[in-house]
Formats: C-alpha cells, sequence, structure tokens
C-alpha cells in the first residue's frame, strides 16, 4: 500500500483544521481502509476521530440523539432505540456484518463511498473515481444499480440502509466545521450525480459530523424496514423500504416511506405518502400508492426487475408496519 500519516489530533478543532487542509477522517475504517488498499482512495493524512467526544445515544425531550462515532451495533442494541425508534435499530441489524457492524460508526455509514463494481475497478471508466473517464455500468452489468435519479454519469445506487431509515423519519444531523456548527436534514447530505457524480455529500471542506437527531412522534413506534437483497448472509439491498405507520380509527393518519437499493441518494417517497393519508391501511390501497414509487423510474438493461420489484417491497413493508399500528 502507498505511505500515509495516521494523526490523532488533541481536540476537535485540530482534527477539522486537518481536514480542511486536505487529511481525511478515520471513524471505524470499514470503508476507507478497503479502498486505500485496493487504491481507489490515496489520501496521505489520516485524522483518528475517535477520541473526540462525539458517541454515545441520548433522548432529549421526544427527540433521540446519537453521537456520529457510536457504532452501528451499540445503536442497534440500545434499549431505547429499539423502544423509541425500531426503524433504526432495524435498518441497522439489516446492514452489513456483525463484525463489521462492531467497528463501523454512524457517521462512517452515511458517508460510505458506492459499491458499483467499476468503481473500484482502476482500468474500467467511472466518472465518481475519475472525472470524465466513462460509466463503466451504464453498457455493463448493472443489475444492482439505480433507476431513480440517475444521470448519464452514474447510476450507481446509495449503499446505506440507516440513511433510508433517517430520511424517512426525517432526521436531521449537526455538523462542525472551520466557520462553526450547522444543523440540516439527512435528506440533504446526499447529491443526486448529475454531471458531477464524483460530488456525493454537501459537507464543506473540514466539515466533521457530530450528532443525529430523530425527532419521536406516535408514528415512530409502527414502523419496519423490509431489505430484499440476493443472500441472507450480509449483502447491500436490491430494493429496502422503511415504513412508519400511524393509524387510528381505522384510518391511516401518518405515513413516513422511504426506500433504497434503487436511488442514486436514499429515495423518499412523498406522493406515496401523501396518497396513503385518510385511507384504510388495505392491500388495495398500499398497492396503488406504491405504483407512484416507480414515476421517472429509468431502468437499465440488467435491472428492469426493480420496477416491478420496487412497489411490491413497499406494499409488503406497509403491511409489516401496519401489523404493528
Ligand atoms: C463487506 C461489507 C458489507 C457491508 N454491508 C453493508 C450493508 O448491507 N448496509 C450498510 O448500510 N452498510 C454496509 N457496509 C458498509 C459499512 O456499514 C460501512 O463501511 C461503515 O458504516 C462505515 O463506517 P466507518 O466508521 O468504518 O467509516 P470509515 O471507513 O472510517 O469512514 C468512511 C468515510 O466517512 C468519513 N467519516 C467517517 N466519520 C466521519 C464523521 N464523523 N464526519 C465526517 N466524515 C466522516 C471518512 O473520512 C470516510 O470518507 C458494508 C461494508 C462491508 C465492508
Ligand atoms: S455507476 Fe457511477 S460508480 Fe459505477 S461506474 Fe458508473 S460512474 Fe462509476
Amino acid at each position: 500500500m502507498f505511505p500515509f500519516t495516521l494523526e490523532k489530533p488533541l481536540s476537535t478543532e485540530d482534527a477539522i483544521a486537518a481536514a480542511a487542509s486536505g487529511a481525511r477522517f478515520i471513524a471505524g475504517g470499514t470503508t476507507l481502509v478497503d479502498l486505500m488498499r485496493e487504491e481507489v482512495e490515496r489520501p496521505e493524512r489520516l485524522i483518528d476521530i475517535n477520541s473526540l467526544p462525539f458517541g454515545g445515544i441520548r433522548i432529549e425531550g421526544d427527540d433521540l440523539v446519537i453521537g456520529a462515532l457510536a457504532r452501528m451495533a451499540e445503536v442497534a442494541a440500545d434499549p431505547n432505540v429499539q423502544r423509541l425508534q425500531p426503524l433504526i435499530a432495524e435498518s441497522l441489524i439489516e446492514g452489513a456484518s456483525p463484525q463489521l457492524r462492531n467497528m463501523a460508526s454512524m457517521g462512517g455509514n452515511l458517508l460510505q463511498r458506492v459499491r458499483c463494481p467499476y468503481f473500484r475497478m482502476l482500468d474500467a471508466g467511472c466518472n465518481k473515481r475519475a472525472p470524465g473517464s466513462g460509466c463503466a455500468a451504464i453498457d455493463g452489468l448493472n443489475s444492482g444499480h439505480a433507476i431513480l435519479g440517475t444521470s448519464d454519469y452514474c447510476v450507481a445506487t446509495h449503499p446505506s440502509d440507516v440513511a433510508v431509515a433517517l430520511v424517512a423519519l426525517d432526521a436531521t444531523m449537526r455538523v462542525r466545521g472551520p466557520q462553526g456548527e450547522r444543523s440540516f436534514p439527512v435528506e440533504e447530505l446526499f447529491r443526486l450525480p448529475g454531471d458531477t457524480p464524483h460530488l456525493e455529500h454537501t459537507l464543506l471542506p473540514g466539515e466533521l459530523i457530530v450528532e443525529i437527531r430523530v425527532p419521536g412522534g406516535p408514528h415512530s413506534r409502527h414502523a419496519r424496514y423490509l431489505k430484499v437483497r440476493d443472500r441472507a448472509s450480509y449483502e447491500f439491498a436490491l430494493v429496502s423500504a422503511a415504513v412508519a405507520l400511524l393509524v387510528a380509527d381505522g384510518v391511516i393518519r401518518q405515513v413516513r416511506l422511504a426506500v433504497g437499493g434503487v436511488g442514486t441518494r436514499p429515495w423518499r417517497l412523498r406522493d406515496c405518502e401523501a396518497a396513503l393519508v385518510g385511507k384504510r391501511p388495505e392491500r388495495r390501497a398500499f398497492e396503488e400508492a406504491a405504483q407512484l414509487a416507480i414515476q421517472g423510474a429509468r431502468p437499465l438493461h440488467h435491472n428492469q426487475f426493480k420496477v416491478e420489484l420496487l412497489p411490491r417491497t413497499v406494499v409488503r413493508a406497509l403491511e409489516l408496519a401496519g401489523e404493528v399500528a
């Protein structure tokens, strides 16, 4: 592997200053080290952020607040997370393997790179890895790729499971950078590829994710994450759906819905949500709403099956959430 330095910052300010001048944060290292071994990423300086005070999980009023350095396994096993936000716990358990979840941090999960195989093949065209080099996936093996939010420059899906749940639940994130702190919806962290797929997120140079805040609500406890994948052992989603549902007096009062494995970023389904509110939680209403999920879908040669699998997954996830509503 190429030479690099690993630094332990004495303070958050030191870490941010180092990142602002080109160093990279490293938390669990489960994505970054992998990519460095394959020389897809070649950072010269790594800043180990694990000693910074951004771990832990707490409750503030109705909100669940998760530190960016909390581990996936820790968050999934937390009794408050399981009780108040079961969607978060379930989406984490469905992601990666136990060993990876023990190491992998929440902040790193949100900023993991794509799993498109061509991204890791240094001799393949990939606009995300090497801007202007083309996209080998568009005419290549693309069964795992996106049908929503794609462009002529990149068709890779966003890989994170918990990001789908966080987007469904209107979570926000707090970041700290050279200009101070700011908060914004997790949904706004992710960019569409457009003609600049190498720009994946909206963080400014040096910005560090500090924590994630998930607002509570009566819908939160009646929620399910359904992940369809090629094998039961660790595998990324072909299609996944995160649903939170509040039913009162036999009618859907609130619903939150987002899907993964099909979009170039976690994909919120607001039209489906609007179509469901006020309806009885019945299969026919679920099926009608789920058809709206594929509006604007642009399937590729090998992933046409997702156009059918997506609404079916949404319907099943709504049924499962309905059982706990
Ligand atoms: C075999 C395998 C299977 C997997 N399966 C799944 C799956 O099914 N579902 C799923 O969701 N994930 C899956 N993953 C991905 C895994 O969840 C991520 O690798 C992990 O969450 C990344 O966290 P980390 O702390 O190790 O990140 P790191 O590798 O340390 O960092 C990743 C990126 O985030 C940046 N970063 C880290 N923390 C911060 C911060 N606080 N602020 C700003 N930048 C930061 C780093 O600079 C780097 O660019 C899988 C990974 C592997 C290797
Ligand atoms: S889909 Fe995106 S990540 Fe994959 S080869 Fe094309 S540009 Fe690269």
